[in-house]
């Protein structure tokens, strides 16, 4: 931008709006008011005229000053309604107008009384003359040597400007979201750097694959040519004056052919090239109703750079947004495009609307059999099926390589019956009939005004997904059901930060204890989540939710901590009790896991007889290759491996024969159904896993013990060890602690008895 400042010579410029130099002069006495425009007369500078504007006092000078900055040169007398007048004047001019740049020449005719030193200094006074030095020669050069100071000064304070303006305006020449409103952006920045009037205008054109350039439609206009946008380029010519059309043509067909910018005197037309992006290029008529000088069209060369290179950005943006909104497979619109869509819509307008998924069913198994590019094409028809049949639609978009989605005004969303018709029938696909297997969920959006779109979108696909699993072909998805998902989404948000936060997660203990006596012999360390609001959140809901987003091992390796800190406690306090804690699937064969145990056990921070580690029947069975090698270097320790749940499994009594673990927990709802009047057949199972467990050489715990009833079968069948409600329920380490202590008082009591 450097060049900005490499000026022309002054003999070139002439600002344009000036047809003569403006000289004030101010001053009380008429008759010199005469003599000074008797010597100024056929006075040039640069061909052109001065012309002096007289005014008889400061106050009217001040008025002039403030309405109009076309004034060069002031020719000031000091004194006049005031002994100070002129000067106050100045101080106005300077201070509170604000022009810095107009050159002012004091004239007294007391030589006497001379302006301060101080007074000429700060409020850059160009000359002081006694009236009677000033003789007609000396008032030309005078006033001559002043025009080419102002002239300087306003050339670089135009340039100041400009390139303040340059810098704002570029800051607004960021991509927008559309051509047409950067193409808007670009004309009211122009407009402001050149400084057009009201009168003036600015076209900008663009050229969309026109077959000729006056063909070529506008896409912005300003001022005067406002009512052009939308037109075409022709009509631009017919509100030209006759002798100005086939100047402008011609410069228009030349920018075009040459592909650079034409300075005219009356017009300028720039060009700008983005076809290597988008296949667009762009034509700008800049008129402006007077010559635009030097200054100005040097800076709207400047800003001309400035604008070519928003322009390659704006075909770059939407390049990128094409990329980031369309489908490459198939060029529809993608889910990212209806999202967008979506959240520009008011919520009311939202509200109004449903949502309908239509998913192949089996697509796995038809891209394996028939290859990806076929099972695109397979889509793409399904697509193009899909939006004929249900032509009211008002958002069509694929939503992922098996599903599309359309959005409907809900009084115009298809019925159930319309959408089970348009299942059963084949679509037309290479000149073939072709069936498909679909499935397909209807969401009303006015169901879901508390979520955001985002959310929505989420939620709309599980219910899908679950639909699927159900076997549900045309489903709507109705409030409940998507109130259950949202929890699931809700509690999967919070506990993600949770889990960063480190907040809100405790462990309680649950003693086991012998069924025969009520005696200690273990715990089961329970997580428990109190979320932010302050309830807690049980860990039957939020462990599958981990478990099923990831987020699995995160709790593991906390609970795994917190186990070993309660461990700690209880042998501080002096019990020598071992707790079980639960792993998740994975968890066990994660090596963050196995090495975390063994690293407790090796630096001898707890006994390894007081570690327990429960792992459900279905994980320990479901590949008990990998697992029981684990398990078993865990019991080669001397770490417990509890099968918690057990019997709601899998496992074969073969299977059973090879499971590396310690002990057996009966599921509580044998348990449970133990309380049942003539429940023969939970005895029955009671009974059976005894013996097997007694056979394998397994240790038993008895699950959720809440009766004596229960309690005294379990003792009929040799259970020795249970844990329930009828001794404890799940406690905060402290208040183990506390239990323990009453119990072993109530113990020692019973002992002495
Ligand atoms: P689980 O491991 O079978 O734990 C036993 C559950 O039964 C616990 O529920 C316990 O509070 C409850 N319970 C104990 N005695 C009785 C009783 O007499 N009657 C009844 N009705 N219930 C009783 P909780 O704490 O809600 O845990 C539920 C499940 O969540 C656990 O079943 C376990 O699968 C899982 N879980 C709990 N803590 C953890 C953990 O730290 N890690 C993992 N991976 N899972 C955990
Ligand atoms: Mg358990
Ligand atoms: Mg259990």
């Amino acid at each position: 931008m450097s060049e900005l400042f490499e000026f022309s010579e002054p003999e070139d410029f002439s600002p344009a709006s000036l047809d003569s130099w403006k000289v004030l002069s101010v001053e009380d006495d008429p008759a010199y008011q005469d003599v000074l425009e008797l010597a100024l007369q056929g006075l040039q500078y640069q061909q052109r005229d001065i012309e002096l504007i007289k005014v008889g006092s400061a106050a009217a000078a001040a008025n002039i000053l403030s309405a109009r900055d076309d004034i060069s040169v002031i020719l000031l007398d000091v004194i006049m309604e005031t002994d100070d007048a002129g000067l106050f004047l100045i101080e106005t001019i300077r201070n509170v107008i604000g022009n810095s740049i107009i050159r002012i020449v004091l004239l007294t005719g007391q030589p006497g009384i001379v302006p301060r030193n101080e007074t000429i200094y700060e409020h850059d006074i160009a000359e002081y003359w006694n009236k009677t030095d000033l003789d007609a020669d000396k008032l030309k050069s005078v006033v001559v040597s002043n025009l080419r100071t102002w002239q300087t000064s306003y050339q670089l304070q135009v340039a100041k400007r400009g390139l303040q303006m340059i810098v704002d305006s570029s800051r607004s020449l960021t991509p927008k979201q559309d051509n047409k409103e950067f193409a808007n952006t670009v004309l009211e920045a122009i407009t402001r750097v050149i400084n057009v009037p009201q009168s003036g205008g600015i076209t900008c054109i663009v050229k969309s694959n026109a077959e000729s350039v006056e063909l070529a439609p506008i896409v912005a206009a300003s001022k005067r040519f406002k009512a052009l946008i939308e037109g075409r380029l022709e009509s631009l010519f017919d509100l030209l004056p006759m002798k100005q059309q086939l100047r402008v043509k011609t410069a228009i067909y030349s920018t075009w052919q040459n592909q650079n910018h034409t300075f005219d005197s009356e017009f300028s037309i720039l060009y700008f090239d983005t076809s290597e992006y988008d296949n667009q290029q762009y034509l700008m008529y800049v008129d402006s109703p007077f010559r635009l000088d030097t200054s100005h069209l040097k800076l709207l060369q400047v800003f001309s750079e400035n604008i070519s290179s928003g322009f390659v950005n704006q075909a770059l943006m939407n390049r990128l947004s094409e990329l980031a909104y369309l489908d490459n497979a198939t060029g529809m619109h993608n889910r990212n495009w209806l999202a967008r869509e979506l959240n520009q819509q008011t919520a009311r307008y939202r509200n109004q609307s449903t949502l309908a998924l239509f998913r192949l069913r089996n697509y796995d198994s038809t891209e394996m059999m028939v290859g990806h590019a076929y099972a695109t094409n397979i889509l793409k028809a399904f697509g193009d099926a899909i939006q004929s049949h249900f032509p009211d639609h008002y958002l069509c978009a694929v939503w992922d390589q098996e599903t599309i989605a359309l959005v409907f005004k809900s009084e115009l969303q298809p019925q159930i019956k319309a959408l089970e018709a348009f299942r059963a029938e084949p679509i037309q696909m290479d000149h073939l009939d072709i069936q498909l297997q679909s499935q397909i969920g209807l969401l009303d959006f006015s169901d879901m005004s508390s979520y955001n779109v985002n959310q929505v979108l989420v939620l709309a696909n599980q219910a899908l997904n679950k639909a699927k699993t159900y076997g549900e072909l045309v489903v709507k998805f109705d409030d409940a059901m998507m109130q259950r998902l949202a929890r699931r989404t809700q509690i999967l948000t919070d506990l993600k930060q949770a889990l960063i936060n480190k907040d809100g997660f405790f462990m309680v203990l649950q003693p086991k204890v012998k069924l025969t006596t009520g005696e200690p012999v273990g715990f089961e360390a329970l997580l428990r989540w109190r979320t932010q609001d302050g309830s807690l959140c049980p860990p039957g809901e939020f462990i599958p939710i981990a478990e099923a987003s990831g987020l699995s091992l995160e709790i593991a390796e906390l609970v795994l901590h917190k186990t070993i800190a309660a461990i700690q406690a209880l042998t501080t306090a002096g019990y020598h009790l071992p707790v079980s804690f639960n792993l998740a699937n994975s968890d066990i064969t994660n090596p963050v896991i196995f090495n975390g145990i063994h690293h407790y056990i090796d630096n001898q921070i707890v006994s390894p007889d007081l570690v327990d580690i429960e792992v459900t029947e279905s994980q320990s069975t479901q590949d008990y290759t990998v697992i029981n090698p684990i398990l078993r270097k865990l019991i080669d320790k001397g770490v417990g491996v509890s099968i918690d749940d057990f019997g709601t499994g899998y496992s074969s009594l073969s299977q059973l024969t090879e499971l590396a673990a310690t002990t057996i927990k009966v599921d509580q709802k044998f348990v449970s159904d133990l309380s049942a009047q003539n429940n023969g057949n939970a005895l029955h199972i009671i009974q059976m896993i005894n013996k097997l467990a007694e056979r394998f050489k397994f240790n038993m715990i008895a699950e959720g013990v809440e009766t004596e009833e229960q309690r005294q079968l379990l003792i009929d069948n040799n259970y020795c060890t249970a844990q329930g409600y009828l001794f404890a329920k799940p406690m905060p380490v402290e208040d183990a602690l506390i239990w323990l202590r009453e119990k072993s008082l109530i113990k020692n009591r019973s002992d002495s008895d």
